[in-house]
């Protein structure tokens, strides 16, 4: 080894020890007759003090070279600091280290942009040099915690009888609902590969090989449009076990997490997490993602408004619309430009434009005062001894509405509230419909993947009503962003085959696709389910920071492009023709 120890772990009780340390020079500091370096590896920083006027003219010369970020070997003595010079803000802060002999191990050119000062530094260029860029403490610090939480991770699984197995990244499309990475075959001109959007097919046959429980850290690729919670490539947790219902999976995600929280971040999760139905999520806070850190509950008006005279909420309900809004109890935080912003945002989603109403103790405010009946008013007055309540609602089609009340209660909740990235919220979302209706496809498709169970008590309504089918998955929600997600799957041959009739898959093309699907389900499969956890997601909500680049080593551009190796490259001519491509760009005019 290079050294006896790293800065970071040097402390008060080795002083007068002698050590050998490696690391980065991350600033020099001359006073004349002194000088300090501190010197930086992963552990932590430490600093260095030569006082010239006892070292060798030689020494004297190697250290008067040293610049930002050059490589230095040191030997030296530990020492307290005088204690005018103590710094309590770092760890080593009371001790630093005299040196008697320093090597040059590599030097350094200028960088491009100073690691101190990385906010003030733009995106692109850090990710041109992300090797720089990775140096970063808060950097280092994201990537090494998601070590740990991985590590406990794999210890806890292990303990609980999983086996970690690894699938391939060269394999045949598993429909996520994304478009595939593909790979051409110069073995087999004019087929490809696809790369994995999960494992998912790969771990229901280990089931039906027996293997029990299965898991993997493992990377998927999907090839869509992305933003700062997607990648193109990322890494899921995912897991699969035999002879299981909902609720062993469910549970064992949330011990899973409550091992992994504590011991990598000292926090104790309250398991098991609240479970919210799929239909009760949409009416309540407008989405299947909930954010449980606030209220702002939605609640059905519709009787409160049946007499109204209000052109809008007539015409609405005579459609066989509904009215549904919230309450915001702290309404003297929402002033009437909010309101304006309000307005707009469900103008922009379509609607005719937003109901509200202010109750204050010295009367009332609302567009439509002159027309809201006195039984209405007494219906939606707040608890007397309010001081400003504001009721926002919206009049449609139930479900149109609730989307649209779903971002509306989100962005009053960022108007009203400083939210707590840490305030850790999870919950289950549960009895999803199986399947949804694309209008533009004209068809159903499955709202999971097409291999997740339907519920027994619904399978009846797959030959007339598929709207009425509810499946057997969950998923995962933290603060209002899905993390997670998995089913119970189907087992048996005739019912797999029967949803991708009912999804429009002609048998012939889903007998090319999945035929060994089918088979192996037609071999003593086991009933079996499992769940994949968006690591990446999961790491940026736990770390509260604002994009999944921040936990991820090499991350690439929204474009889908890496900027340090400049990848997608082109590729030469020889490897085109050995794969029997041709590659056609489009003209300039119909880019
Ligand atoms: N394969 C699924 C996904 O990637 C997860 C699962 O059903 O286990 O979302």
């Amino acid at each position: 080894m290079l050294r006896t120890h790293t800065c970071g772990e040097l402390n008060r009780a080795m002083v007068s020890q002698q050590v050998v340390l490696a690391g980065w020079v991350f600033s020099v500091r001359d006073h004349g007759s002194l000088k300090f370096i501190d010197l930086r590896d992963r552990s932590g920083v430490i600093q260095l003090v030569c006082s010239p006027g006892e070292m060798s003219p030689e020494l004297v010369f190697r250290v008067n070279q040293l610049r930002d970020e050059w490589v230095v070997q040191v030997k030296g003595t530990v020492v307290l600091r005088p204690p005018e010079t103590v710094n309590p803000r770092i760890p080593t802060g009371e001790i630093e280290v005299k040196i008697s002999d320093l090597l040059i191990l590599n030097s350094c050119q200028t960088l491009p942009f100073e690691l101190s000062s990385p906010v003030q530094t733009g995106e692109t260029i850090r990710l041109v040099y992300r090797f720089l860029d990775l140096r970063r403490p808060q950097l280092q610090k994201n990537l090494l915690v998601r070590s740990s939480f991985v590590h406990v991770l794999r210890e806890f699984l292990i303990e609980e009888g999983f086996a970690e197995i690894e699938t391939p990244m060269l394999t045949k499309s598993t429909p996520e609902g994304a478009r595939d990475f593909i790979v051409p075959s110069r073995l087999n001109p004019g087929r490809f590969y696809a790369l994995p959007q999960s494992p998912q097919l790969f771990k229901q046959l280990l089931m039906v090989a027996g293997y029990d429980r299965y898991f993997q850290i493992a990377r998927c690729f999907r090839d869509e449009d992305l933003r700062a919670d997607r990648q193109p490539e990322f890494t899921q947790v995912d897991l699969e076990m035999s002879f299981v219902d909902e609720d062993d999976v469910m549970s064992l995600t949330e011990r899973l997490l409550h091992r992994a929280i504590k011991k990598t971040f000292n926090v104790e999760l309250k398991i098991p997490f609240p479970r919210i139905n799929y239909q009760q999520a949409i009416d309540h806070y407008g989405t299947d993602k909930p954010d449980l850190r606030y209220h702002l509950t939605i609640h059905d008006y519709t009787p409160v408004f049946q007499t109204s005279q209000v052109e809008v909420l007539k015409k609405a309900l005579q459609a066989g619309g509904v009215v549904r809004g919230f309450t915001v109890a702290e309404g003297e935080k929402i002033s009437a430009t909010d309101i304006q912003e309000f307005d707009r945002l469900v103008k922009e989603r379509g609607q005719t434009g937003l109901g509200w109403i202010r109750f204050r103790q010295d009367g009332l405010q609302s567009p439509l005062k002159k027309f809201l009946e006195a039984e209405t008013l007494q219906a939606l007055r707040p608890e007397p001894g309010s001081k400003n309540t504001l009721f926002f609602f919206l009049a449609g089609a139930r479900e149109k509405i609730a989307a649209v009340l779903g971002e509306l209660r989100t962005t009053v909740a960022e108007k009203l509230y400083r939210l707590d990235p840490y305030d850790w919220r999870f919950c289950w979302v549960v009895k999803f419909p199986l399947l949804e209706f694309d209008p533009e496809g004209r068809r159903w498709q499955s709202r999971h993947h097409p291999f997740t169970s339907p519920f027994p008590a619904t399978i009846e309504a797959l030959d007339g009503k598929p709207e009425e089918i509810t499946s057997r998955a969950y998923d995962l929600v933290l603060n209002g962003t899905e993390i997670g997600g998995g089913s119970i799957r189907i087992h048996q041959r005739a019912l797999q085959e029967k949803i991708f009739e009912i999804i429009g898959l002609p048998r012939e093309k889903y007998l090319k696709q999945f035929g060994f699907l089918l088979e192996a389900l037609d071999c003593g499969a086991p009933p079996h389910g499992g769940i994949a956890l968006g690591l990446d997601r999961l790491m940026m909500l736990l770390l509260g920071v604002s994009s999944i680049r921040e936990v991820m080593a090499f991350p690439k551009t929204q474009k889908g492009v890496c900027l340090m190796t400049g990848a997608p490259g082109e590729v030469d001519e020889i490897l085109l023709r050995e794969n029997r491509l041709r590659v056609e760009l489009p003209q300039k005019s119909e880019q």
